[in-house]
């Protein structure tokens, strides 16, 4: 599901994108040798006198072909953000028939394959004799039951967790050095062995992953997995987090060489060591900020049974400590599902029978305590069974699945699964987020702003105090960023201003099926804008003082998104400055966008830079023509141009061009387009045209 914060919608509900990725229908076998000696393998174990192993061989839904193949998804991942061509996610999906492969969505609603890793690695295997990381062919053949056990256990996967995104130093052949980014996909196979894939970002085509490390963790049972990433001032660490289904938790040293300050341990730290039975499952790592030792350390948190176990690493002078502990008393029944959510760190578990807890952890002189408290439930989840829950980018809502519960003493004859989302922050705490944000991008704090967009547009207006904020902070340094969110709220205004439609809705409805997700709260809030529709017709001094307000909102914007472009503008003639050497015909309407800035007489900036690059260009212009009849294209908006034959062709935000053929990118929110790039287009071009939009920091797709 994608969040979508949509500036178009006219309602207050959240706006989610909905798609999936169908489970493939055909039969799928891992390859574990020569055929003819597995057959006889097969029928030679089926009918073995030893009932042990024939017993294990029948009941293997891997081993045994004769059990039936299950269909569905046995575990995915999402990458971090910025992985894909475009800067959104790749998602790595696993079914329950042991395929693991990796997607990207190019489009609205459409996805990709980009690679079958289950493939490369038994294409990997089968040229090394199906040996162990030491090399050596092994012994037996498939008519030994071990060997066949262990053949197919090296490469059935249980579990994969991407890493963060790491920059790498590559010589390149004339001895320079270029910097390139690059992600980790670990697979934990069923035998222990960690099987690391390294994706070049942006990653697009399968070729682009390769084949990094074979890891031997030697955990018999694993269950589940996570990275250990500490870091502290340049100082950088990590690691492989392996829990198993009996108990044990450990964490395997993982070697970055190419890394800048990237040190490996170089033993496996053991976080627990007892074979309690109690399965390790829903591990999670993350960083925290040690208050005392003024020092970052890392928390890593489980779920075992009932309990939640948790381990504080923390690296000093003295070296690496490890204090570990479990939580007890939470849930009668096991936990389901655990969550974390950063700034503020806060830990969400839940069990079956419907109870959610919020641990927050502090810190205490030599270790850590957590604050337990129920988290507010709406009646909706009231006797309702839990069966997962995951937590947004940035910690704005929760979602959780659930089904009826037990009614009257009997278990309901079906059972529907449904989907419900909880805000976690209130809309002032997601504010003043994005105002402290580093990353300065709205697109990838799409979940905080759907927030702020729900309350501005609840009371209809921009709460004074962050119009105050936003105007200090274009004050002391003037960053796009202040002005994308000056435009969105605006935006967000001027919607909820708009007087209800009362007559018929002639358009035809989009093609794109759009879901509305909404919560209770959401419900409430729903009948309240309703109840505002009936206050419009009540008075027409009313009705004028929403029309003013509602033409300041118009003022707002268009300022918003003037400067804005203009800001641009001014990027994208740097840009060209910087890259023209020769007269070279190139598609920016240079002349076009100067003659633009030019107009506002009070930019000394854009006077500056418009005086060299004429300089430099020469009395060169570069005039558009219209495709349609030959006239000149002349630059009077940025949005469009027309001919003088009353032919309109919009513009291209990123390059300014006249987007003169039938296909053209949008971005997500549809505010803006973008010409497709082309293969002649130079470099320098090229990457200008993979920016995201202008107006509001999403990708053009
Ligand atoms: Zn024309
Ligand atoms: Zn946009």
């Amino acid at each position: 599901m994608e969040l979508i914060c949509d500036v178009h919608n006219g309602k207050q509900d959240l706006n989610f994108y909905r798609t999936s990725i169908p489970v493939p229908t055909d039969i799928h076998r891992l390859q574990v040798g020569p055929s003819d000696e597995l057959m006889s393998a097969l029928e030679k174990f089926s009918l073995d006198p030893d009932p042990t192993i024939k017993q294990a061989f029948l009941a293997n839904t891997v081993i045994n072909p004769n059990v039936g193949e299950h269909k569905g998804v046995k575990y995915a991942s999402w990458s971090p953000l910025g992985c894909d061509s475009i800067g959104r996610c790749l998602l790595a999906y696993l079914t329950l028939d042991n395929r693991l492969t990796v997607h990207s969505s190019h489009r609205h609603l459409s996805w990709n394959t980009l690679t079958n890793l289950t493939e490369k690695y038994s294409k990997r295997l089968r040229e090394r004799g199906y040996a162990k990381k030491d090399d050596k062919p092994p012994e037996a053949n498939l008519l030994d039951f071990s060997e066949l056990q262990r053949r197919f256990q090296m490469q059935t996967p249980l579990r994969m967790e991407w890493s963060s995104i790491y920059t790498i130093k590559k010589v390149l052949a004339d001895n320079s050095c270029v910097e390139e980014q690059m992600v980790l996909l670990a697979v934990l196979m069923e035998n222990g062995d960690l099987v690391l894939w390294k994706f070049m970002l942006p990653f697009a085509k399968g070729d682009d992953v390769v084949f990094y490390d074979l890891i031997e963790s030697g955990v018999s049972r694993p269950s589940d997995l996570a990275w250990w990433e500490y870091e502290n001032g340049g100082q950088r660490m990590g690691g492989l987090i392996v829990g198993s289904e009996a108990g044990p938790i450990k964490i395997m040293p993982v070697s970055l060489s190419k890394v800048k300050g990237y040190f490996t341990i170089r033993h496996p730290i053991i976080l627990w060591k007892e074979c309690d039975e109690i399965p390790v499952e829903n591990l999670r790592c993350f960083p925290l900020f040690h208050p005392i030792q003024k020092s970052s350390c890392s928390l890593i948190v489980a779920s075992r049974g009932c309990y939640l176990f948790w381990c504080l690493l923390t690296i000093s002078a003295k070296g690496l400590s490890v204090h570990n502990s479990h939580i007890t008393g939470l849930h009668s029944l096991p936990l389901v599902s655990l969550v974390v959510t950063q700034h503020p760190v806060e830990v969400y578990t839940c069990s079956i029978d419907g109870w959610i807890k919020k641990l927050v952890p502090t810190f205490t002189e030599n270790s850590l305590v957590f604050k337990v408290e129920d988290l507010f439930q709406p009646e909706a989840l009231t006797h309702k069974w839990i069966h997962g829950m995951a937590v947004s980018h940035n910690g704005a809502y929760v979602a959780l699945v659930t089904t009826q519960g037990i009614v009257d003493g009997f278990h309901p004859v079906t059972r529907n699964h449904q989907v419900h989302f909880l805000a976690l922050k209130s809309p002032e705490t997601a504010i003043s987020f994005l105002l402290k944000s580093p990353e300065q991008n709205l697109y990838n704090l799409a979940d905080l702003l759907d927030l702020v967009r729900w309350q501005v547009f609840k009371t209809k207006r921009i709460p004074a105090w962050l119009q105050d904020e936003l105007d200090r902070k274009i004050q002391e340094a003037d960053s796009p960023y202040w002005w994308r969110i000056k435009l969105f709220v605006a935006r967000v205004v001027r919607l909820s201003l708009q007087p209800p439609r009362t007559e018929i809705n002639w358009k035809p409805k989009r093609t794109e099926t759009k879901v509305f997700l909404q919560d209770e709260e959401m419900d409430e809030a729903d009948v309240g804008t309703d109840n505002d529709a009936a206050q419009w017709t009540e008075g027409e001094s009313d009705l004028e003082k929403q029309e003013a307000r509602r033409t300041e909102a118009q003022k707002l914007i268009d300022a918003a998104e003037t400067h804005l472009m203009r800001e641009n503008m001014k990027k994208v003639l740097g840009v060209v400055y910087l890259n023209t050497w020769m007269p070279e015909n190139f598609c920016i309407p240079t002349c076009g966008l100067m003659d633009y800035l030019s107009r506002d007489p009070g930019d000394k900036d854009s006077e500056v830079l418009i005086g060299h690059i004429r300089k430099k260009l020469n009395k060169q212009t570069f005039p558009e023509h219209c495709s349609l009849c030959q006239a000149t294209l002349p630059f009077t908006d940025y949005k469009q141009a027309v001919c003088e034959n009353g032919h309109v062709w919009l513009r291209c935000v990123l390059s300014y061009q006249a987007c003169q053929t039938l296909t053209f990118r949008r971005c997500l929110l549809q505010d803006c387009i973008a010409r497709l790039p082309e293969p002649e287009d130079p470099d320098w071009i090229k990457k200008l045209m993979k920016a995201p939009c202008v107006l509001c920091d999403s990708p053009m797709i």
